[in-house]
């Protein structure tokens, strides 16, 4: 779909409390799960299994639910932008004027990996110096991915991602409780700050470098696998993800389908 029905989805989605994310034209998780609130309060007649949808198809039926209940006709309720969908979402825009340009990126907390050492300062090196970190403590204890009966009660952050960090283990900790979290292996630490390049990379720094990026779980999320493995993908982490994107972080596993275990205080270039 073209960016600016996506923007006017998301507009609509912020408008209805559903939707934190930026305005940006730009399909993602949130926008999508967004969607698919959407459609259950819209109170639309929708087919049978519409829940189970992929993403994409939850954002195009939640712009075609709009269309029709603002009086343009995008045919059947699929979630597939058609011919008679794009003229209705088209006709939609044009009758609500939301069609502005790409709003400033400093809507978004973090910056892209490019820009990365402009935001954060330098990376750490094995030898040298480290960037400014401090210790984050967690809510629930961590299991040692390496070493299981190690635990440990922190996690290292970057000074400018610390605040972030503390709010979204909170909240993770608050919505599964320490039990769940153990039991979905959501204990389980595989990396923290790490002053080493990207691995598969011979130039590109890590965004564990900075201490703007964490892995959990690598036995079960190993780095090449993608949803059909990755036991992070399955619907049961969908709030633990939700959680970081609500503060801007982004998961690898959930925009490109590997490194599961990943997340990270920055945008993908
Ligand atoms: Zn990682």
């Amino acid at each position: 779909m073209h960016p600016t029905h996506i923007r006017l989805l998301q507009t609509r989605l912020a408008a209805m409390g559903l939707y934190a994310g930026a305005i940006d034209g730009l399909r993602g998780p949130l926008t999508d799960a967004a969607a698919r609130r959407a459609l259950s309060r819209l109170g639309h007649p929708l087919p049978k299994g519409w829940n189970i949808w992929p993403g994409y198809r939850h954002a195009t039926a939640a712009l075609q639910v709009m269309a029709r209940q603002a009086g343009f006709d995008p045919g059947t309720i699929d979630g597939h932008s058609g011919l008679r969908t794009l003229e209705a979402v088209r006709a939609l825009i044009d009758s609500t004027g939301t069609d502005r340009p790409d709003p400033p990126v400093t809507a978004h907390p973090w910056p892209t990996e490019r820009g990365v050492p402009a935001f954060f300062g330098p990376h750490g090196r094995p030898e040298g110096p480290r960037p400014p970190l401090v210790q984050v403590p967690t809510p629930w204890t961590f299991r040692i991915a390496w070493d299981l009966s190690q635990t440990r009660r922190f996690l290292w952050a970057h000074e400018r991602t610390a605040a972030s960090l503390t709010r979204i283990l909170h909240r993770i900790h608050h919505h599964y409780g320490e039990q769940r979290l153990h039991d979905l292996r959501l204990d389980i630490f595989s990396g923290d700050y790490a002053p080493r390049l990207m691995r598969g990379s011979s130039t590109k720094w890590s965004m564990h470098a900075w201490g703007i990026a964490y892995d959990f779980d690598d036995t079960e999320n190993r780095l090449p696998w993608g949803a059909d493995r990755a036991r992070l993908a399955r619907p049961e982490y969908r709030p633990f993800w939700e959680i970081w994107e609500a503060e801007g972080w982004v998961s690898l596993g959930r925009t490109r389908d590997r490194d599961w275990m990943h997340v990270q205080a920055a945008r993908l270039d």
